[in-house]
């Protein structure tokens, strides 16, 4: 059994534990070990064999287990029972339709199908209107979704992290490149897309066909396929002509506004040699939501990026030390990183008292002797308490390098409140940066009711920057709101508030989203040299 092999049942197993609603987190350990097999450079049969396989990096005893058993028996027993019980296609496409899992299961297990297929076959007989609890009004937009060629309309997109993962894996095997949603570095990606290129398209859409990830196919056309994944969500895939790869990943990548503003695309081998043919320069993808024909901006790139300013230890929610998370990011190659633990007021986790701060520095001082000339900042992600005051005496927050103000509890305030709380907030002559500006959760929890222009002129004025936040679920500010900023003339900072190591590679997504923005490093205050950081603020009113 080869790695690829290994990787897909594991994938599928992941898959499986997902549907049946399991622990999410064990799903996402097998993927993640899925990914470590396709990628090893070893054949992993042999590693499990020398009992060496928790060598590989996210390996524990417990996927060891399943692996020893895959390796041995030629299948994992759980997997095959649940495969027996489940049937993935007709999940993924309920969801596609709007069905939930339970939903879903309950109507092929009324109408006596296993299948997708079949499920489309009974609904065409009229045998729907026999299930208990389907209305004529449910059968109706079933039918109707069934049938519409572009699937059943808006539905809920996946995180970035998710969808870059799964439409990564699904381009790797089938040797193609990512493009869609994913290419744009879109917060909520709907539309998933892989673009390749193959003179037999055939062999292509098979094995795209029988990948784990595709449960169901919804569409198969001559040099294109639609598959449904199992939460429901199409992923396209187009084999190009080779000598017209760069015309279909133009196609595949750009918003319909932008792609229908250049139509008809002339044909290119590559991307450069469409625009060359277009006649205007190449332009990133993330800019690509509306037409535009100009020069674009050098745009900031992770490698601009000198130090991570908002980082959690084990002090509050966070899952390493400092010198661990000092450590990692020295490794990434940045020059600095601020450590912003909770103040007390959060509530849910441990918050820092002064006394707390004060002893936090003594370790960030020991782990900077180690890692010099790497310099570890003293910081705190300070909460805004509802009145606009900060949640930690000012002679305290004055000893910091860099303090992060935050609103976290009672966002339901009316905007007049919100802003005159965050407001305030920004006022304190120690706040360097307002973190996750709007509060959001994608897909989870709207925008905090805040006038963000009236935030915008309090920034400039005071000299604070705005926060990016990587993290996959918020990304705040969002691209358009960056691009709003930048135009009021107020400076950002990509951050990943990251509360473990693996949480610093969140800065490719903070960057993505500056970059939506239209941010250049010039914008983006992390991207200068330590002296800078540790300046004072340079407000416009202090200036003026
Ligand atoms: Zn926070
Ligand atoms: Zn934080």
């Amino acid at each position: 059994m080869d790695n690829t092999e290994i990787a897909d049942r594991l994938e599928t197993f992941a898959m499986m534990l997902e549907l049946v609603e399991a622990n999410p987190y064990t799903a996402r350990a097998y993927r993640r070990a899925a990914e470590t097999i396709r990628g090893a450079a070893v054949p992993v049969a042999d590693l499990v064999r020398r009992n060496r396989v928790r060598e590989l990096r996210g390996v524990g005893p417990g996927i060891e287990a399943r692996l020893r058993e895959l390796i041995e028996t030629g299948q994992i027993a759980e997997l095959s029972e649940l495969e027996r019980e489940l049937s993935p296609d007709l999940v993924g496409l309920g969801r596609y339709l709007g069905l939930s899992a339970r939903r879903s299961i309950q109507l092929a297990r009324s109408l006596g199908v296993r299948t997708a297929g079949e499920l489309r076959e009974a609904a065409a007989a009229g045998r729907l209107r026999d299930v208990p609890g389907i209305g004529a009004k449910t059968e109706a937009q079933l039918l109707e979704a069934l049938a519409r060629e572009d699937g059943p309309g808006p539905r809920q997109g996946l995180l970035l992290n998710r969808a870059r993962e799964l439409v990564g894996a699904v381009a790797a095997a089938v040797g193609g490149e990512p493009a869609g949603d994913v290419r744009r570095w879109r917060d909520s990606c709907e539309w998933l897309a892989v673009v390749c290129a193959a003179t037999e398209p055939e062999p292509v859409l098979d094995r795209f066909a029988a990948l784990p990830q595709v449960v169901a196919l919804v569409e198969r056309q001559e040099r294109r396929a639609v598959g449904v994944t199992v939460e429901g969500v199409p992923i396209e895939l187009v084999v190009a002509q080779p000598n017209a790869y760069g015309t279909e990943l133009v196609r595949a990548t750009g918003s319909p506004a932008y792609v229908a503003a250049f139509e008809p695309l002339p044909h290119g081998r590559d991307e450069r040699g469409v625009y060359a043919a277009l006649n205007i320069p190449w332009c990133p993808p993330e800019l690509r939501e509306q037409p535009f024909r100009g020069q674009p901006p050098p745009l900031v790139e992770v490698d601009d990026i000198r130090g991570d300013l908002h980082c959690h230890t084990t002090w509050s929610d966070g899952r390493a030390s400092v010198e661990e998370m000092g450590r990692a990011a020295r490794e990434r190659g940045y020059d600095y990183m601020a450590i912003c633990d909770h103040s007390p007021a959060v509530g849910a986790v441990r918050g820092l008292t002064p006394d707390d701060l004060r002893r936090q520095a003594d370790e960030i001082g020991a782990a900077n002797d180690v890692l010099a000339p790497f310099r570890i900042l003293r910081g705190i992600e300070c909460d805004i308490l509802p009145d606009g005051r900060l949640d930690l005496p000012d002679d305290v927050l004055a000893e910091l390098d860099w303090v992060q103000a935050s609103v976290h509890g009672g966002q339901r305030m009316p905007a007049p409140e919100m802003t005159r709380r965050v407001e305030e907030a920004l006022r304190n002559p120690s706040v360097r940066c307002l973190s996750h500006p709007t509060g959001r959760y994608i897909n989870r929890r709207p925008e905090n009711a805040l006038d963000l222009e009236r935030i915008y002129q309090v920034a400039l004025e005071e000299g604070v920057a705005l926060e990016v936040n990587g993290l996959p679920l918020r990304l705040d500010l969002s691209g358009g709101h960056v691009r709003d900023a930048l135009r009021a003339g107020v400076e950002i900072v990509c951050s990943t508030d990251a509360h473990s190591v693996v949480g610093l590679e969140n800065m490719t997504l903070a960057v993505a989203t500056a970059r939506r923005g239209w941010a250049t490093p010039a914008n983006v205050v992390n991207t200068r040299p330590l002296e800078a950081i540790l300046g004072p603020r340079a407000g416009r009113k202090a200036g003026t």
